[in-house]
């Protein structure tokens, strides 16, 4: 029996999971060797006697300082003592000082005779969390420019949105389209039209510097820039500064030929009851209004909510 036990502790502590089992009470009973290795790796108060430890405390401890997968796995537990769950999963993060880490915890029951004891695994998934983080980063992002993409703008203007009618903060947006673009195309071919958007897309970022703003692609050869808290005087220095900035730009490209763009500006303080699109419309018929007064310039929305939307100087 003695020797069985050894074998099977001997078979516990080559597994790279960290095994702990404890009881109905949540007294721990056995933790394997990959546990106690990384309670010593990572520095754990408690790690000299693990036995001694009880881990549905540990875990309530956890949630009392505001840990909130601490309560979830408080919960869950529980729930498998209790026999409201045959199994509790969860993924959470254990970050280092030095990197960033996730974890998997699986509860399971486990009855030996009378005894009722739960089986808590946790294994090491960061490389898995790490893949999903950049499939959703290449998600966002624009295959050409690089920049946003209308997926991520669309998210973003929503968040923005609220959070600037939660602040009473005004919301300033541009659109921007690249003039005769479909000319461009043709005289010098869809590569260089290609180049073009890059280089528009290159002069962007530095006009979005603040965790509120964002530029994005919002689609073919259109731009969208949102400024969050930024009065309309200050985004139409913003806007005005890339203008030039694209206006001294000088592509090889081209031959000499001028890339311009006509910008459409609009400001807001958006209130939660109003409808998140309006401001995009009063930009995209500012935007209209450039076009319709010969290009290359910025139009400026009119105020058709006096009370609501910020009046440009
Ligand atoms: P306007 O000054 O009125 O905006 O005229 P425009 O020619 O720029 O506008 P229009 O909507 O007629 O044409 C847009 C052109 O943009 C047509 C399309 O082929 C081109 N375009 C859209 N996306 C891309 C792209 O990814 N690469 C290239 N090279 N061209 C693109
Ligand atoms: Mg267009
Ligand atoms: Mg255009």
């Amino acid at each position: 029996m003695v020797e069985s036990k050894e074998f099977l502790k001997s078979i516990l502590d080559t597994i790279s999971e960290h095994i702990v089992v404890i009881n109905d009470s949540g007294d721990i009973k056995f933790v394997n060797r990959s546990w106690q290795t990384f309670g010593d790796e990572n520095d754990c108060q408690c790690n000299t006697q693990w036995e001694d430890q009880n881990y549905l405390a540990i875990c309530k401890s956890a949630a009392a300082h505001g840990d909130e997968f601490g309560a979830k796995a408080y919960t869950g537990i529980n729930q498998v003592i209790n026999q409201q769950l045959t199994e509790f999963y969860l993924e959470y993060p254990c970050h280092s000082d030095t990197e960033s880490r996730w974890f998997m915890m699986r509860a399971v029951p486990l009855k030996l005779g009378t005894t009722g004891y739960v089986v808590i695994s946790h294994l090491n998934i960061t490389e898995r969390k790490i893949a999903e983080q950049q499939v959703r980063e290449l998600a966002r992002i624009d295959g050409l420019t690089q920049i946003a993409n209308r997926r991520h703008f669309d998210d973003f203007y929503e968040q923005e949105w609220s959070r600037c009618a939660r602040l009473k903060h005004p919301l300033s947006l541009a659109m921007i389209d690249l003039d005769n673009f479909k000319s461009l195309n043709d005289n010098f071919g869809h590569l260089v039209g290609d180049i073009c958007l890059k280089e528009v897309a290159k002069l962007l970022p530095d006009y979005t510097r603040r965790p509120g703003d964002l530029c994005a692609r919002y689609g073919g050869e259109e731009f969208v820039l949102v400024l969050g808290n930024t009065q309309c005087h200050q985004a139409q220095k913003l806007v005005t500064r890339f203008m030039t900035a694209l206006n001294t730009l000088q592509l090889p490209e081209l031959a000499g030929h001028p890339l311009t763009v006509s910008i459409g500006l609009a400001t807001i303080y958006p209130s939660s009851s109003d409808d998140a699109m309006l401001l995009i419309e009063m930009a995209d018929s500012a935007l209209y209004q450039a076009k319709e007064a010969g290009r290359n310039q910025l139009v400026i929305a009119d105020n058709i909510e006096p009370l609501n939307i910020e009046q440009c100087p």
